[in-house]
């Protein structure tokens, strides 16, 4: 079943956003512009969750400080206001979300000033080397080792202490030149 088209030029228009690198808050602008000319984009939040939803892509969300200052993960996953700036982590009263805390609710029924979405490097890789043209660059090394020639030094793949850390078992690459 193909996608309605109000979906295919929301994502066309998506497009165009990435490939131009223009910020959402002027994609939400032309968003309005384009309304009132009669063309209804989605927008970013919906068009995001759409993709990650068709794609399968795996994300994890986090709650942070609305500043920008910690995420609470770890040692500070239960805190419930920025040790830095003091700004609480949730919309409802502190009275609430104690009482929310003591039934077991968890932090479920709790909407957090704050969150961001984490998408796993597996996930990163996977999308990477979903698009033709990034794959063939995250090829270069291996296929240019694939096509060695003794004589000629072609780039730094080629060189001695390269092949030497290649060739360990797994191989070894030394994280500068990566
Ligand atoms: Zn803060």
């Amino acid at each position: 079943m193909g996608i309605s088209e109000r979906w295919q030029q929301s994502l066309e228009y998506f497009r165009w956003k990435l490939d131009h690198n223009v910020s959402d808050s002027a994609f939400d602008s032309l968003r309005k512009m384009t309304a009132k000319q009669g063309l209804d984009i989605f927008d970013l939040r919906s068009i995001r969750s759409y993709l990650v939803d068709q794609l399968r892509i795996e994300r994890r969300r986090y709650d942070c400080c609305p500043m920008g200052c910690m995420a609470y993960i770890k040692e500070c996953a239960e805190m419930r206001e920025c040790p830095y700036c003091k700004t609480p982590r949730y919309h409802q009263s502190p009275d609430l979300v104690e009482v929310a805390l003591r039934r077991n609710a968890a932090f479920s029924e709790l909407t957090s000033r704050g969150h961001y979405d984490y998408i796993p490097l597996k996930e990163r890789l996977r999308l990477l080397y979903a698009t033709p043209h990034v794959a063939k660059k995250m090829r270069y090394a291996a296929d240019l080792r694939e096509t060695k020639n003794e004589e000629v030094l072609r780039d730094v793949w080629d060189a001695r202490v390269m092949n030497h850390w290649a060739n360990l078992s797994p191989p070894v690459y030394p994280l500068s030149l990566i």
